[in-house]
């Protein structure tokens, strides 16, 4: 096991005012897996982080690094970060000005606690500036690089010290959308061609989407859905989650019948009568369920017969994308709400109203906690 985490809450206090910053939380994180902790700003993801590292006390619970205790709160046991096996990297980039890009990357060598020889200490630090592609720049003082190259500073840094766990706390933040595309793919190969456990944090779901193998929910210092990137994506059990992962069109339903043997569920929504599969949730009819409609499983195709779910709205309006063309329909007359959907830009839809159908196993739903 890579890193467990059980029970961990931190509560800070500053004269008479307490804030509880994490609240119980618990996962495990297998070996070698990239894990990221993806929720709004404010939400206790650094605090999280800083806790793993020891570079704050929690308030209770256990953490503990491929299988050892680093913190105990029952058995009041703190290891302190140097001793954890970590290393970290930050979104300021957190290298040392007054030395060069190799002198950054050997610094943690050379006065860690690891004795090395010569030899072995500079084949590691040229391996890890290689891995960056950062050779070339191995004698320039870091601060003439750039943002995106001072960050692969510290990632060689980080992955020099061979360590069970790198914890990253929204290292791309700094950096512009093209350049942090291109980052994203290549922490994310060098940390698994190293094979070393990683907890990403970012408060960017696509960045979590596409990079990880686990995504961890967090909302006001609570786990609120732990799953695969799919997971949490297409099976959001929370509106919490569901509109954090963009998904806007969240229907309140009744369930009016079921179909046990057939697993077909009918649910009456502000859309009309909508057909579901069944998908673990065991429903009953009166239960109350929240249907997601995820704007890309739409189907628009003019020639179709009606089938199942096949509806028909006033459109709104249209917002070309680029890559596609949101289209905004009213929902319900009155009350203002909309359904909005995404379909080719090319796509030839009706100017007033739009026909569209979703198919029954393709609308996720949960129960409201
Ligand atoms: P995130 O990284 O998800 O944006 P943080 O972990 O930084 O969130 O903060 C979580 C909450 O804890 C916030 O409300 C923040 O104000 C509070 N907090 C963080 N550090 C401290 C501190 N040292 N003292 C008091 N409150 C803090
Ligand atoms: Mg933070």
């Amino acid at each position: 096991m890579g890193l467990r985490v059980t029970d961990l809450s931190k509560c800070f206090t500053r004269k008479d005012q307490s804030h509880q910053a994490l609240e119980n939380v618990s996962f495990i994180v297998p070996r070698g897996a990239f894990v990221t902790l993806l929720g709004p700003s404010g939400c206790g993801k650094s605090t999280l982080l800083n806790m793993i590292a020891g570079l704050d006390q929690p308030t209770s619970g256990l953490i503990e690094i491929g299988g050892k205790p680093v913190y105990d709160g029952a058995r009041r046991l703190f290891v302190p970060p140097a001793l954890r096996d970590i290393s970290m990297v930050f979104q300021s980039y957190a290298i040392w000005p007054h030395m060069t890009v190799r002198e950054n990357v050997d610094f943690p060598l050379k006065h860690g606690r690891k004795k090395w020889t010569a030899a072995d200490r500079e084949a590691t630090v040229t391996r890890s500036l290689h891995k960056v592609h950062l050779e070339s720049f191995q004698d320039r003082p870091a601060p003439l690089l750039s943002g995106g190259q001072q960050q692969r500073v510290s990632l060689a840094r980080a992955i020099a010290q061979s360590p069970s766990l790198i914890l990253l706390d929204e290292p791309l933040s700094n950096l512009d959308a093209n350049l942090r595309d291109a980052m994203q793919k290549e922490i994310r190969s060098i940390v698994t061609e190293e094979g070393i456990t990683a907890v990403y944090v970012t408060h960017d779901q696509k960045e979590a989407l596409s990079m990880s193998d686990i995504v961890i929910v967090m909302k006001d210092g609570h786990v609120e859905q732990i799953g695969s990137p799919m997971d949490v994506y297409y099976r959001p059990q929370s509106r919490f989650v569901a509109d954090f992962m963009g998904a806007p069109n969240l229907l309140d339903g009744t369930v009016t019948s079921v179909n046990k043997t057939a697993g077909d569920i009918e649910v009456a929504c502000p859309l009309g009568t909508v057909w579901l599969k069944k998908s673990g949730v065991d429903v009953q009819p009166g239960d109350k369920l929240v249907l997601v409609l995820k704007q890309e499983d739409v189907v628009v195709d003019e020639s179709a017969e009606k089938s199942t779910n096949t509806f028909e709205l006033p459109i709104v309006r249209r917002v070309f994308l680029g890559e596609r063309m949101e289209i905004v329909c009213a929902l319900d007359k009155g009350t203002g709400r909309h359904l909005s959907v995404y379909v080719n830009a090319r796509t030839p839809v009706g100017t007033q109203s739009l026909s569209f159908r979703y198919r029954p196993e393709e609308i996720h739903y949960f129960r409201e906690p």
